[in-house]
């Protein structure tokens, strides 16, 4: 594996897939997707397929494949993360992403914006209280730092904390 690693989720795993985003790796998921599709984008995309179907890994040509088996989100970024050799932000063996820089809806790439910019698309509340804002360059979605503490909730930080990637997101992220 060369460079950040990239993903493909099965449909059972929208959840694993937004939290994936939120940590900044590019993760695509369909509601609806058959498998050779899903298949297929994962190979010519050289994404990981991210799968609880252990039918089919083994039955049709899947690639590199991560097979999730907690049915619960937390184990399974642990299980997702832990497959991976991770390396601290920097490193070049298997860089890590930076966290906030993806869609969780919808994977896009987030881009800072002029606090201008997005009155009217945040609660007045939100555009009185921060100055910081990103935008989604692809469906528009706007994050803002508590939007982002909201995110990364206290479940993401702790699987974090337990496989020691070396990742630093603090309370204030
Ligand atoms: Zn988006």
């Amino acid at each position: 594996m060369s460079g950040q690693p990239c993903f493909i989720a099965d449909v059972m795993l929208g959840t694993l897939a937004k939290w994936l985003r939120i940590l900044g790796f590019d993760t695509l998921y369909f509601k609806n997707i058959d498998d050779s599709e899903l298949i297929k984008i994962a190979k010519q995309e050289q994404r990981i397929l991210l799968t609880r179907d252990t039918r089919l890994v083994k039955s049709k040509k899947v690639a590199e494949h991560i097979l999730v088996k907690a049915n619960d989100t937390p184990g399974q970024l642990k299980e997702v993360l832990k497959s991976l050799p991770l390396a601290p932000h920097g490193s070049s063996t298997c860089p890590l992403p930076l966290p906030f820089t993806r869609c969780a809806k919808c994977n896009g790439g987030l881009k800072f914006v002029d606090k201008a910019s997005v009155s009217g698309d945040v609660p007045e509340h939100v555009f009185l209280n921060f100055d910081s804002f990103l935008r989604c360059k692809n469906c528009g979605k706007v994050y803002w730092e508590g939007s982002h503490r909201k995110l990364i909730d206290g479940q993401i930080r702790k699987v974090l904390g337990e496989i020691d990637t070396h990742w630093k997101i603090s309370e204030n992220d």
